[in-house]
């Protein structure tokens, strides 16, 4: 923008430029010609003829007084006076041309002249009207004797004039040559001054124009993969949308999203990463027609327009053919890369009649795809729509939920399973929703992970359960502990929610060891979170590893990470039973955990069969509904009046 100003100015300043040197060399032709004129009409040609004249009327006038002298009888005075007026004449033509003295310049000319007008007023008395009486001869004689030796002057006036006029007429000719090559390199300088001008304005023009095609490129097209960007697409899009309403023709929507995509870019790398984007780019264009639309919208997310449907079927099989051709190997940079998709569908005019609600279409089906596990396509249907639409009064109304203190906590008792006693509660969150009635933390902690607005959240829950502990401690049981669920993000550095903990511990006068937080495994992946845990383990707080066995449940994270309780999931538990495949998964996770120096905590223990199992591998702890479903803090509170902190240990024979 900057540079197109500049080339702007300069081309102003050309131009300007410019105008003065073509008005200078405009003025300069003028002055020229000019010149070239007044050469013309300062014609020596006429000075020389005047001259002549005039040496011609002399001798006209001296004939006329010899032909007096010869007869005195037949002297006609008119004829005489006649003949003087017009000699006088002639020498006015001679003087009064401005050019005479030009050309008669280093002759007699002014001394003749002189003598001239001396002969002109001496004899001017004699040819007057009024005296019309015949001459005397020896007046006429004494005119002839004056005018002699001035007729031999004005011949040889005359003969200078003549020499005079051949040398101007050569001077005047060369500077006509000079001047016409003066002009005509003028002209041609004036020409080429065009040309350049020209030459300069099409260059700058041609790169305005490639600049503003560059910057069309940059604004409408994905630099990675030259597909079209979010932009256009939606331009397309409503385009699309405006040409089937007018032939009330059909098109669909498919938005697309690679699977795991974010493992290549972590394990490969981004350059690699980009290859792959690449090539999935070249591929999607093979599927589709080319009249249909490839977006790339941003990250790993395309989407397709396929217009001028007549057959819907024919959606299925492109989609059908974009998850083969995806799940084909991709060749990166001599490794080998996987990937799958998925994708929702949607169709215009069934679905919705606009590009913002298409697109939201398509969006809620793709991820309905990514539930039902990845690499499928999915179409939109209108309950999509209903959720979508719950989703977001429940996002809404979470918004507001801290302020007005709809959470509350329940608490779990944890069981230790060899004396059968409590010393532990899992503190177990509940939404409270005035309409809706309990929501349960699977609904609602996705979202506010989603919205962030776990954060504020999970400082609420570390608070009011280090509260709660406190007065349990002071009242009930002063070793009493109650471990806190926590979401990975609240554990990213940036969240600052270790420094929340600590001032909570400090406000309720709490010692860290009062509370276990629950991290899961996903957690342990983040190298960044090994110095965090060592901060936690600082302030006393203990960690136990929720869910143990439905993340990753790498033996060697155990081991370089310091974990203080290990939860196995209740999906293990649910299944034990004699000779089933989780009871030695379980056996084997106490083994390694007792080697380890890790408690082990069995969650969702709901049969006696299940206890005792549990029980008899040696198994720390237990939590389950066969105990107790997760109470309230005034529940929980009469268990501890009621001394029914403990239940009956099973009989192991
Ligand atoms: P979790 O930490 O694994 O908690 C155990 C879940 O299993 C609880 O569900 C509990 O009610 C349920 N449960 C306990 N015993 C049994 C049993 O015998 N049978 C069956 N079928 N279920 C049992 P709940 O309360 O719905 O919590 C679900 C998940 O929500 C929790 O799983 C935890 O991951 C998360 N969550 C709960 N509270 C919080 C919280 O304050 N913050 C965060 N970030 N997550 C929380
Ligand atoms: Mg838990
Ligand atoms: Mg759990």
């Amino acid at each position: 923008m900057q540079s197109n100003k500049r080339v702007t100015y300069w081309l102003i300043l050309i131009s300007a430029a410019l105008l003065l040197v073509f008005t200078g060399v405009l003025y300069l032709q003028f002055h020229h010609s000019r010149l070239l004129s007044s050469t013309v009409q300062y014609s020596e040609s006429n000075v020389s003829w005047n001259v002549f004249q005039l040496q011609s009327e002399a001798l006209r006038f001296n004939n006329a007084l010899y032909t007096a002298v010869l007869d005195p009888s037949s002297m006609d005075m008119d004829y005489l006076s006649l003949r003087y007026d017009l000699f006088y004449s002639r020498v006015d033509t001679v003087r009064q041309n401005p050019a005479t003295e030009q050309l008669l310049e280093g002759t007699d000319y002014a001394p003749i002249f002189q003598r001239i007008d001396a002969f002109l007023r001496n004899n001017e008395g004699y040819f007057t009207q009024d005296s019309q009486q015949p001459l005397d001869q020896a007046v006429i004689e004494s005119i002839l004797k004056q005018l002699e030796p001035l007729q031999a002057s004005l011949n040889d006036l005359s003969l200078a004039s003549v020499h005079q006029s051949g040398i101007h007429a050569e001077h005047r000719a060369s500077e006509v040559q000079r001047q016409i090559a003066i002009s005509t390199g003028l002209i041609v300088f004036q020409l080429l001054l065009t040309l350049l001008f020209f030459y300069i304005v099409i260059r700058q023009i041609k790169q305005l124009q490639a600049s503003r095609e560059d910057l069309s490129q940059l604004a409408n097209y994905d630099p990675l993969t030259s597909l079209p960007n979010r932009r256009l697409f939606l331009d397309r899009l409503g385009q699309e949308i405006r040409k089937a309403h007018r032939t009330k023709d059909r098109l669909a929507l498919l938005f697309l999203d690679l699977d795991n995509f974010k493992d290549i870019n972590d394990t490969l790398g981004h350059e690699v990463g980009d290859l792959l984007l690449q090539e999935a780019a070249r591929r999607l264009g093979e599927c589709v027609r080319e009249s249909d639309t490839v977006a790339r919208l941003g990250g790993d997310e395309f989407t397709i327009i396929l217009s001028d449907l007549d057959d819907t079927e024919h959606v299925a099989s492109i989609s059908q053919a974009i998850l083969k051709t995806l799940s084909d190997p991709f060749e990166l940079d001599g490794r080998e890369g996987f990937v799958s998709a998925s994708i929702g569908i949607t169709f215009y005019p069934d679905d919705a009649n606009d590009v913002n609600a298409l697109l939201k279409n398509a969006d809620q089906a793709m991820y309905v795809a990514k539930e039902q596990g990845r690499n499928r396509f999915h179409y939109f249907t209108a309950s999509m729509q209903q959720a979508a639409q719950t989703k977001m009064h429940l996002v809404n109304d979470l918004r507001n939920a801290l302020a007005n203190e709809e959470f509350q906590l329940y608490y779990h008792p944890i069981i230790e399973l060899a004396t059968g006693t409590v010393h532990k509660a899992e503190a177990l969150l509940r939404w409270k929703h005035p309409l809706r009635g309990i929501i349960y933390p699977l609904e609602f902690i996705p979202i506010a992970e989603e919205t962030g607005l776990i954060i504020d959240i999970g400082n609420w829950v570390f608070h009011e359960a280090a509260r709660q502990t406190q007065r349990w401690r002071q009242q009930y049981q002063p070793a009493f502990q109650v471990s806190i669920n926590t979401s990975p993000l609240q554990l990213r550095s940036e969240t600052n929610s270790l420094e929340h903990w600590r001032r909570s511990l400090e406000s309720v006068g709490l010692p860290g060891n009062a509370i276990a937080i629950e991290i899961t495994e996903s957690l342990l992946m983040d190298a960044s979170f090994t110095k965090r845990l060592v901060a936690i383990h600082d302030m006393g707080i203990e960690v136990s590893l929720d869910d143990f066995g439905t993340g990753y449940s790498s033996m060697s994270y155990l081991k370089k990470f310091d974990i203080d309780y290990l939860k196995i999931h209740k999906s293990f538990v649910a299944n034990l039973q004699q000779g089933a495949s989780d009871l030695a998964i379980c056996e084997a996770v106490l083994v390694m955990a007792q080697k380890l120096g890790i408690m082990v905590i069995a969650e969702g223990i709901e049969t006696n069969e299940q206890q005792k199992l549990l029980q008899a591998m040696g198994c720390d702890f237990g939590q389950g509904y066969l105990f107790s479903h997760p109470v309230s803090a005034a529940a929980f509170e009469k268990l501890f009046e009621a001394h029914t902190l403990s239940v009956q240990v099973q009989d192991l024979g």
